[in-house]
């Protein structure tokens, strides 16, 4: 099966929409911590205590090292788990902008220079210019009109 290019486009502009409408996102996962606080007297003192928690944490690399937020209430973890689904999606999205691309530049005529969105039914730059109201005269005169 083979795609038409102006397919290809419309595609295309259906992934950038949705780019554009994405929300607040960032890059990480949420995860449990269980930890024994320590006192002997608590239940998590015991090796077979399955601890305290789990207490919920964002995690993610930011310049190459592991940064870690607490997530302290459910809404927190909510938020961050919010945030983190949209981060998936743009790469989803992302990823299916650059095929559709490669696919458009495979298509693309040599020769043929790509329109961005907003040229599309305007004249293009190399057409003539209108004998219009901002003529020059000498154009003009030379020209006999
Ligand atoms: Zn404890």
């Amino acid at each position: 099966m083979t795609e038409s290019l102006s397919a290809l486009e419309s595609q295309r502009a259906q992934l950038l929409r949705a780019l554009a409408s994405l929300k607040d996102m960032r890059p990480g996962s949420v995860v449990g911590a269980v930890f024994r606080c320590g006192k002997p007297s608590c239940h998590c003192a015991r090796a077979e205590d399955p601890g305290h928690g789990p207490n919920l944490r964002l995690t993610y690399k930011w310049r190459g090292k592991t940064v870690t937020e607490a997530l302290p209430t459910p809404a927190a973890v909510q938020k961050a788990e919010r945030e983190i689904a949209e981060f998936r999606e743009y790469q989803r999205l992302g990823r299916e902008l650059v095929e559709v691309n490669e696919k458009i530049c495979r298509l693309r005529p040599v020769g043929e220079q790509p329109l961005r969105e907003q040229e599309k039914g305007r004249p293009t730059r190399s057409s003539k210019k209108s004998h219009g109201s901002k003529h020059d005269i000498v154009n003009c005169v030379r020209k006999q009109c």
